[in-house]
This record gives structure tokens, C-alpha cells and sequence, in this order.
């Protein structure tokens, strides 16, 4: 990875590359920022710069043979530990080279930019809790008696060392202790209070802070196309953060593309539109059982805003400006003759699709259901 490649954090990019030239590489660095800040990404540009063949004035070459295996997370002098946990591939003594064809996918995939989260599901864990393991120890130790192949130095990179259980974490400190020549450690940490001190007393620490608005916002023009107004108010939202950047324009994107489903497919309902309704259950298998989860609490949410709008008390609805138009004509068809039954297709529908029903018939089976309730007239006292 390059230092170009990183978002924002100038300064810090200056003072690793000074680092370099003037020949103060510590023995064991800590980048420490929270996920998103670009730690990662930093911790790998800092390692191809020192392992470049032709280093230039703000940045590795990018082109000789080892920046070339650098960037492919292929150099042999590169290791890498991170935390892990017995999967289906790993039944026992999970270290991390088990799972490097999956590291190499989800940092080349991701521009080293992703969260402990992914991580998990890319290696598919089910929700047990990562943790570095005892005997990654005894394989650091192992790497560290190889001999360097091709460069001066061997950089080992630890992702997440707030992972490391304790006896674990006592070999490490006794390695950070007694560094070997031109071994380099770079620590990339989350949250200093669940390291334990003697580490952070043994590393040279480079806060990893927030990105700049200004650098965020730039990004995300470049990457996504966005507007700079767009953009800017994005990185206000996210806070210096590029992954909470991410999540929110998903969040957004997620939102427009169910608001366009339920349109729709409230019209079809209406108006018994076979061929269309036909054609929502088509569309509606594609998208995968979480998101049609996701989509079916979006409906019960726009059902119950039409119920708060139909009782005239719009300052209470808690939908977007888009959404509250639309409710001005749909709200009325929501209503106390059939908002129960309603509520009470969509609360089972959820059920079933939790339950692995089929997704195609069960929401054409609620896509007819719909079409009887949204005729039913509001019940008039009399
Ligand atoms: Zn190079």
C-alpha cells in the first residue's frame, strides 16, 4: 500500500518517512487510532516505504520487486498476526496463518480500511469471540528465527494486539523485550486500556487521529462521486471516520432502494396488478433473507407513520421528506379497519422468513392478502 493511497493523516505520513530517512525506525511501534482512522492502511504503507527498493521523497516507488509483493501482501518478510478463532477451517489452535489467503482478500479487497466486524464474518466465526491465541506466540518466535529473504528488514504487523489473551500476551512482551536486529514490529491498536502497560511502555506510540473533514469529505468525492455539499456533510456525520462514512451512505442507499420496493409495490397491491406483483416476488427472493427481514421492518415502519399521520399528528412522524409526500396519499388507506390485520401479515411474514420460508410465495401470498386489506373502507361511525 502506499502512503497516496491513505486518507488524510499528512502529518503522521511526514514523521513515519522521516522516521525512515533519518534511521530512527523503533524496534516496536504502536499505531494507535480507532477502526476507520486509517491505522491499518498506515501500518502497511510505512512497511512497503521501509522495504522499498527506491524510495522516493514522500512515497515507495510502487513499482520494484518488492513494493510490487508488498502490495500483494506476498513479501516474505512481511508476517502478519491477527486474531482469529476455531472456525469449520480451523478446529483447533486457530493461528493466523491458517486464514491468510482470507486476510490477503479482505485487506486487498477493502484498501486495508475494513472493521473487526467484517473480519469476523469473513472468516465466519458465528459470533464466537476473537482472540489471538497462545500458540500464535510460538509461530511469531518461529518467524522471527528465519532469516530475511529479500529485504533488510522483517516487519511483522499485529492487528488488534488488544486480542491477546494474557499468557499470550507475556511472550510477546518478553519478544518486544529482546528485539532482534532489523526486526520490526508495528502494533496496530484500538483502544489502549485493553493493552496491557508494559506493551505500551515498550512501543513507540504515533496517535492515529480522526481524518480531517476537509480529507474525508475529498475522498469521498473521488471514491463515490458525490457532491462536495454531499460529501462534507457526510464526513460531519461520520466524525473523521471512513468506515462510518461507508456505513452511512449504505444506510442511505439501503433506505432509497426500500422506499422504492414499497412504493411499487404498494401500487401493484392496490391497483391488483398480477404481472407486477409477480414480478416485486421475483425481485424480492434476489435480495437474501436479511434484507428481506430489513425491508419488512421498513413496511411496519411506514405503516405505523401512516397510522401517526392519519391521526393529524404529523410532528410526530420520523420519516424523511420523501417518505412524509408519499404518506400524504397513502396514509389514508391505513387505517383502523384493517391496520391490525396488516400489521399482523407483515409481523408474520417476518416470522416465516426467519423460519426460512420461501421467500417468492410467501410474499406473493402477502402481496394478494395486501390487495384485499388496502380495498378494506374505513370503518364510519354512524
Ligand atoms: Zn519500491
Amino acid at each position: 500500500m502506499l502512503f497516496s493511497e491513505i486518507i488524510g493523516q499528512e502529518d503522521l505520513k511526514k514523521r513515519l518517512i522521516a522516521s525512515v530517512k533519518d534511521g530512527r525506525v523503533s524496534h516496536a511501534q504502536l499505531f494507535l487510532g480507532e477502526e476507520g482512522t486509517g491505522n491499518l492502511p498506515l501500518a502497511l504503507a510505512y512497511a512497503q516505504y521501509i522495504m522499498c527498493e527506491d524510495k522516493q521523497n514522500q512515497d515507495a516507488c510502487g513499482v520494484c520487486s518488492s513494493c510490487i509483493k508488498n502490495q500483494k501482501l506476498v513479501h516474505p518478510d512481511l508476517h502478519f498476526v491477527f486474531p482469529t478463532a476455531n472456525t469449520e477451517k480451523a478446529k483447533s489452535k486457530p493461528v493466523s496463518d491458517i486464514f491468510l489467503e482470507e486476510w490477503r482478500e479482505i485487506v486487498l479487497d477493502n484498501n486495508a480500511y475494513f472493521s473487526i466486524n467484517q473480519w469476523q464474518e469473513k472468516i465466519q466465526t458465528e459470533n464466537k469471540a476473537l482472540l489471538i491465541p497462545a500458540e500464535e506466540s510460538s509461530e511469531i518466535l518461529k518467524k522471527l528465527s528465519l532469516k530475511t529473504y529479500e529485504s533488510e528488514y522483517k516487519v511483522m504487523i499485529i492487528w488488534y494486539p488488544e486480542k491477546f489473551n494474557n499468557s499470550s500476551a507475556n511472550k510477546l512482551l518478553k519478544i518486544l523485550e529482546e528485539p532482534e536486529p532489523k526486526t520490526l514490529f508495528i502494533l496496530v491498536a484500538h483502544e489502549s486500556e485493553q493493552l496491557i502497560p508494559t506493551i505500551l511502555s515498550r512501543t513507540q506510540t504515533f496517535k492515529v487521529n480522526k481524518i480531517e473533514t476537509y480529507d474525508l469529505s475529498n475522498s469521498l468525492v473521488k471514491l463515490f462521486q458525490f457532491s462536495t455539499v454531499q460529501a462534507t456533510s457526510i464526513s460531519l456525520l461520520a466524525d473523521g471516520n471512513f468506515l462510518e462514512a461507508k456505513k452511512i451512505i449504505e444506510t442511505s442507499e439501503a433506505e432509497e432502494f426500500f422506499y422504492n420496493l414499497f412504493t411499487n409495490w404498494m401500487r401493484a397491491a392496490f391497483k391488483a396488478d398480477v404481472i407486477s406483483l409477480i414480478k416485486f416476488s421475483d425481485d424480492i427472493q434476489k435480495i437474501g433473507r436479511e434484507k428481506q427481514k430489513q425491508f419488512i421492518s421498513y413496511c411496519l415502519h411506514i405503516f405505523r407513520e401512516s397510522l401517526i399521520n392519519n391521526f393529524g399528528s404529523k410532528e410526530l412522524n420520523k420519516t424523511t421528506s420523501t417518505e412524509s409526500q408519499f404518506l400524504v396519499k397513502f396514509a389514508p388507506f391505513i387505517h383502523g379497519a384493517n391496520c391490525l390485520e396488516i400489521i399482523e401479515l407483515f409481523n408474520d411474514a417476518y416470522y416465516h422468513i426467519e423460519r426460512n420460508a420461501n421467500p417468492k410465495i410467501l410474499f406473493l401470498d402477502v402481496s394478494f392478502k395486501l390487495t384485499k386489506l388496502l380495498r378494506v373502507k374505513t370503518l364510519v361511525f354512524e
